[in-house]
């Protein structure tokens, strides 16, 4: 079986993935030095350093603006890559650098608070695949689609839930006579620990958080040896999902030479198990120089080793990288839904996570790869010399693909200024309704236009990335979206049914949310297009429109129009009416701004037909009006019809604008209507204490932050945000007629704004009692790009201030329960008591119940509480 495409040593030894399906790294040198900030890339001088003047000068700049932070490494070879890469930052608290590279996950709290221009290692919710019985439930999940696809993992088993199926399957398997053997494995365990294999299944005793798999005892064997891949995989985005495969890595063999199973070897771990953490304290186990002999290899030395025994080297990693992407596939819907948790609002592209995974992979005998497991801390150590030089590579050529670029922060700075300049200088986007005709469909038009062009922006964002990659792979090939179409339909159809099974039994609002993930998204043309159109209907004159200048891989304007053109001139195509269809531009909603617009609109919004859907991922869209992807066909033809058909669309347009900014008017009265309501209490005594609070905030100020940043732990801090949060919900479904509120645009940056508020244990609501402009709340709107309009800006600053009194109102109970009923009562009472209500309240069970206290001044009260307190220095 020769091999034909890719080769050893080939582009210092590719995988062997066949070129044309997976996107080969292109030409390096030169062109890298305009790919947006990558170093020059040289794979013999990596770590020396020896560059062109000119090149070095550049270098040494960009390295001294980039800061990393390595100090929760402890492996040497990340510090030393990342020295190449910036100034390493050794303190923790070093929040502005770069890259913060962790050995473990990370938590999405900081995920959620990294800057766009920040790094981490680290996606969210990788454990979906990255512990074992998560692994084994999820894939078993998909093997139930699609049996065929998903054959390249061991059956499995997970402890105890499924120990009944283990023994029934046992007992069948020795009704007809048939031996297994069988590997049990602690879930979440590594390094080789605690594994153990049985004979006979029915030995295994029920055990917890183990997973038991069939022992997979025909492998193919290296000079009588066992041995396992361990392949390095890059992922850069979760959205959409790439994915890259490093052409080297490590073949770990065992230490002794291998039998199949029996009764008198299977505790012989060093012939079974081919972990070197297990096998390096083998007597046998051979340290070598030579990455071509010793029990640790390399995957560049295997794949000359089947070239030359005449296997398809090609077809092998070609399969390697298929099981690679679908498992891949399978956390995809996991791992988006929780990036987005922590990062709602902001494109892939800015994608602050990326993450080096060790994919273990199992050759059997026919050289099919069977997925062991997956490690999203592989191990960096570098005991050996062949460690050393692949790892000290991956790393390398990582942290280029991930492209740091000290412009990004001054770019994320500026923007983030212009940003507040213009909430600050905006004209009230309530509609004027003196405006003339004119003057209102203007204004529709360059709200479009807006839009549009921010969708420009992010499609020649993906394009520059995907050319900055395509320079800067150095060893990585991408297999994560493949190159050739039948690989991507395939793939897109497994991610389809991936996000049905994540989604089965889920709220109904999020199968909306991440079914507009899935749905169509616009081409780089068809944008132009639509904008030159917009151009049109203003000027009557077509204008070019002007953006940054074309990259390599931006597909062809020019030719796209001339191909439209021909086809629209072609006596085949159909009648002028139609062609005028096909060029005009149309307005249309997604699910979610139908479902939106349900209660604001009864009008039928036109949709883009069904055949020109795209399945493209794309990022979600806000819950205003978004301009569906009809494809425009050509500029040039205007008529009168299409502008007719478009003055028609217009106005649908500016009907949902406006009762869409009626509802946000009403949102804001509904919210400035709803009061925290105590207990026993009236509004106007409620009023009383929150007045004397105020009126004492010297004295209540160091009490309350104690109360809240200290006593109160995370779960409790979160109850009190509920009170709001759940009250705020309920005035949102009202408003607006809409039972699912997560997808308005609304409840997402309130979402968002309740997260900040919990930020930094509490800190983010306590800031908000400072009149420090530092450190406000709206900062999170400006870290990411999406707009607040001000009525929506308005909203949120009551949505503060009710959180704020709920907070003080929580203070007071708890000040009172401990006064009253000092055991009984903890802080987490009030939580449970408090409700809100609206300017339409409803029934409250403790509403009447509770009998009418005498107030005693809660200056008075709070005194005697905290008496022997020291909190001067607790000041927001
Ligand atoms: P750990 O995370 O502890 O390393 P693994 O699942 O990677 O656990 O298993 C350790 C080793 O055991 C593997 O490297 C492989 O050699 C062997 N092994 C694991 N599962 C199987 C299996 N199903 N069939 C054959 N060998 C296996």
């Amino acid at each position: 079986m020769p091999s034909t495409s890719g080769g050893c040593g080939e582009q210092g030894g590719a995988l062997h993935l066949d070129k044309s399906e997976y996107v080969n790294s292109g030409s390096q040198g030169a062109e890298q030095m305009e790919a947006g900030g990558g170093d020059e890339y040289d794979d013999s001088s990596k770590f020396q350093n020896i560059k062109q003047p000119q090149t070095r000068k550049k270098t040494k700049k960009r390295k001294s603006l980039i800061s990393l932070n390595v100090s929760a490494s402890k492996y040497e070879i990340v510090r030393k890559v990342a020295e190449e890469f910036g100034n390493l930052t050794s303190a923790d608290d070093d929040p502005a650098c770069f890259l913060f590279w962790n050995d473990t996950a990370v938590s999405n709290e900081r995920i959620a608070e990294l800057k766009p221009y920040q790094r981490v290692n680290h996606f969210p919710a990788m454990g979906e695949i990255c512990r074992k019985d998560c692994l084994a439930r999820n894939l078993a999940k998909m093997m139930k689609v699609h049996p065929d696809e998903y054959n390249f993992s061991p059956k499995t088993w997970i402890f105890p839930a499924e120990y009944s199926s283990f023994q029934t399957y046992v007992r069948e398997l020795k009704r007809k006579n048939k031996k297994r053997t069988f590997i049990v494995k602690p879930s979440n365990g590594s390094m080789g620990q605690g594994i153990s294999l049985f004979r006979n299944g029915e030995r295994i005793q029920q055990q917890d958080h183990t997973i038991v798999q069939e022992y997979l005892d025909k492998p193919f064997l290296l000079e009588g040896f066992k041995f396992d891949l361990r392949i390095y995989v890059l992922m850069t985005s979760c959205d959409p999902l790439r994915v890259f495969l490093f052409n080297d890595g490590l073949v770990r063999l065992s230490t002794e030479k291998y039998s199949a199973p029996s009764d008198t070897n299977v505790d012989q771990l060093y012939m079974h198990l081919t972990n070197y953490s297990i096998n390096k304290r083998s007597e046998n186990f051979e340290r070598d120089e030579d990455v071509t002999k010793g029990s640790k290899r390399s995957i560049q030395y295997f794949n000359e080793y089947l070239k030359r025994n005449d296997y398809d080297v090609a077809a092998i990693w070609k399969n390697i990288a298929d099981v690679i992407n679908k498992t891949l596939v399978v956390a995809e819907p996991h791992v988006l839904h929780a990036y987005r948790m922590c990062r709602p609002g902001t494109s892939g592209n800015d994608s602050v996570c990326f993450e080096v995974l060790g994919f273990d992979i199992f050759l059997d005998k026919s050289l099919k790869p069977w997925l062991l497991e997956i490690n999203r801390a592989p191990s960096f150590g570098t005991d050996e010399k062949i460690d050393l030089e692949i790892k000290s590579g991956l790393l390398y050529d990582a942290l280029k693909l991930i492209n740091m670029r000290p412009s990004d922060k001054r770019k994320g700075m500026a923007a983030q200024k212009a940003e507040s300049r213009r909430r600050l200088f905006r004209p009230s986007k309530r509609l004027d309704l003196d405006l003339t005709e004119p003057d209102r469909k203007k204004l529709v038009l360059d709200r479009r236009k807006e839009e549009l062009k921010e969708k420009l922006i992010h499609i020649r964002q993906e394009n520059a990335r995907e050319d900055f990659e395509n320079r800067n792979m150095g060893r990585y090939q991408r297999i994560f979206p493949p190159q050739d179409k039948s690989s991507r339909d395939r793939y897109r159809k497994l991610i389809s049914d991936a996000f049905n099974i994540f989604l089965a039994g889920r709220a109904n609002s999020l199968q909306k949310e991440i079914a507009k993930l899935l749905s169509g998204s616009l081409r780089e043309d068809e944008i132009i297009d639509m904008l030159q159109a917009c151009d049109i209907e203003n000027d009557g004159k077509q204008k070019a429109f002007k953006g940054p200048k074309p990259l390599s891989s931006m597909p062809s304007v020019v030719d796209e129009v001339t191909e439209s053109d021909s086809r629209a001139s072609s006596p085949t195509s159909s009648s002028p009416h139609n062609s005028v269809s096909n060029f005009k531009t149309r307005l249309s909603v997604s699910q979610s701004q139908s479902q939106l617009s349900k209660g604001i609109s009864k009008t039928p919004i036109p949709k883009r037909p069904q055949s020109a859907q795209k399945s493209t991922n794309s990022r979600p869209h806000s819950g205003r009006l978004l301009y569906a992807d009809q494809r425009s066909k050509s500029v040039a033809r205007t008529s009168e019809s299409q502008h007719a058909s478009f003055d028609s669309e217009m106005d649908e347009v500016t009907s949902v604008v406006v009762r869409e900014e009626e509802m946000m008017r009403k949102t804001l009265m509904a919210l400035n209507d709803m009061r925290i309501k105590f207990p026993g209490k009236t509004d106007e005594e409620a009023d009383i204490i929150l007045n004397q609070i105020q009126e004492n905030w010297k004295y209540h100020k160091p009490r309350i932050a104690s109360y809240w940043l200290v006593k109160l732990d995370s779960i409790k801090r979160r109850k009190v945000i509920d009170i709001v949060k759940s009250n705020v919900r309920a005035v949102l479904q009202r408003t607006w007629r809409c039972p699912d509120v997560e997808c308005l645009k609304l409840w997402r940056i309130f979402y968002r704004l309740f997260n900040r508020l919990l930020w930094s244990h509490g800190q983010g609501l306590w800031n908000c009692f400072s009149s420090n402009t530092s450190c406000s709340w709206d900062a999170i709107f400006n870290k990411n790009k999406e707009a607040v309009s001000g009525a929506e800006f308005m909203c949120c600053q009551r949505v503060i201030e009710l959180c704020r009194q709920c907070l003080l109102i929580v203070y007071q109970f708890a000040a009172e329960a401990k006064l009253s009923i000092p055991a009984a009562s903890g802080e987490s009472s009030p939580t449970k008591q408090l409700s809100t209500r609206s300017s339409n309240p409803r029934p409250s069970p403790w509403l009447h119940s509770s009998p009418h206290k005498a107030m005693t001044p809660v200056s008075q009260r709070m005194s005697r509480l905290y008496l022997n307190k020291s909190l001067d220095n607790l000041a927001p």
